[in-house]
């Protein structure tokens, strides 16, 4: 915790912002900072800097002068690059006009969607263990959060039968986050399908975190919108942090039929105005340039998940094959220590930084998130130290 000299009454803070629970990542990230020649698994961000032609299509632009506010819905050509991208890859089209709108990435597209469908006390639904913003997300837009559980066995899939089990008369919403973080869980078309009846059978609206849409191996990505009648009740997050090393970009979108966008728009607006214009500009040449680029970020991602999931399952802490975004989520259980335990210790004894499964709700007790995004050689020290770890318990 930050503390000043001054003696703030905790009450000059909000009851809002004092309940939201505090992070278990940021608390981990803290005690790395302090450690020296620590390896990484734990940041959930390429280690690729952004393909130099992107970064150069935003310095051009600020050198003629793109330097100001763009429209509140984001640059058109940007709005016409994303229309036509989904169209190419999901069958799904969306108006640039009215139907898409240019976030400061998924981060604030979360946000925006849910304080747009939440009503104090509506309950929104979401696979437990679950993404650490989500959770806030929904206490910020005062709205309660219904974890659901899945676990190992299934892969972390959630499913359509669990999903209506937890269903009241204040549920509004499903939240979905596929391929997983922490997880990499992917789900199929079929899984998909029966949350889409679901949500068509209990008139709920999907907000669909599509992040990780490009990184997903040997399974093919379903867009949740696209599927039959599901348009008219999702909400689309995507965005460009993940499969084209934007992270710093900061730029997303938010996809939506016109009168759920203008909600969205009526909260951006007001906070953000419009996403960092240089940023846009990068963007564009992303989108329709950038797939050779992406792509091969995509397949070195591919090799060290093979690398990564085969290290831990020998070194005996049991990992399912995750199919999409970059973590491996092993169950430490074997070992006889809890996540926090085994996090703590493995990062003090042999200076390796994992996540404990516990910070992404309860069904991740007894796992560790590891980021494979991170290089080859690092991935191979990592899973050397753990294996001496592992065998000096
Ligand atoms: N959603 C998920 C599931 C994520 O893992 C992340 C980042 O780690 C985000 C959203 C935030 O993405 P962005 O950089 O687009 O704000």
């Amino acid at each position: 915790m930050t503390e000043s000299s001054y003696n703030i009454k905790p009450e000059f803070i909000s009851d809002r912002v004092r309940a939201l629970p505090s992070s278990g990542i940021r608390r981990f990230f803290e005690l790395i900072s302090n450690m020296d020649s620590v390896i990484s698994l734990g940041v959930g961000e390429p280690d690729f800097v952004t393909p130099e032609r992107f970064s150069k299509a935003a310095f051009d632009a600020v050198a003629q002068g793109e330097t100001h506010y763009t429209s509140n819905y984001g640059l058109p050509h940007l709005r016409e690059a994303v229309a036509d991208h989904l169209e190419r890859l999901y069958g799904i089209r969306y108006d640039p006009r009215n139907e898409i709108l240019i976030t400061i990435g998924v981060s604030e597209g979360l946000m925006l969607a849910l304080m747009s469908v939440l009503n104090p006390g509506d309950e929104l639904l979401c696979p437990d263990p679950y993404y650490v913003a989500y959770l806030p997300a929904c206490q910020l837009s005062s709205g309660a959060f219904v974890p659901v559980a899945t676990g190992m066995e299934n892969s972390f899939r959630v499913s359509a039968h669990d999903l209506e089990a937890h269903c009241s008369e204040r549920t509004k919403a499903i939240l979905l986050g596929y391929p997983s973080n922490p997880t990499g869980t992917q789900m199929t078309r079929e899984d998909l399908t029966e949350i889409a009846d679901l949500a068509a059978r209990r008139d709920l609206i999907v907000v669909s975190d599509e992040i990780y849409d490009r990184l997903s191996y040997g399974m093919p990505h379903t867009c949740f919108p696209s599927l039959p009648g599901m348009r008219e009740r999702s909400i689309l997050l995507g965005g460009l942090s993940k499969a084209y090393a934007m992270t710093g970009w900061r730029v997303g979108w938010v996809c939506a039929p016109a009168e759920l966008l203008e909600a969205m728009m009526k909260i951006h607006q007001y906070i953000i105005m419009s996403a960092p214009t240089p940023s846009q500009y990068a963007a564009i040449e992303a989108i329709r340039n950038g797939e050779e680029e992406s792509q091969r970020m995509v397949a070195d991602f591919d090799a060290r998940r093979r690398l990564i999931v085969a290290g831990l399952n020998d070194i005996g802490l049991t990992c399912f094959e995750p199919h999409g975004a970059f973590y491996a989520f092993p169950s430490v259980r074997s070992t006889g220590l809890d996540d926090v335990e085994f996090a703590e210790r493995l990062l003090l004894n042999e200076k390796v930084a994992v996540i404990p499964g516990s910070a992404f709700g309860d069904c991740g007790r007894g796992h560790v998130r590891c980021c494979y995004a991170a290089p080859r050689a690092s991935i191979e020290e990592a899973l050397e130290r753990m294996r001496r770890f592992v065998g000096s318990l």
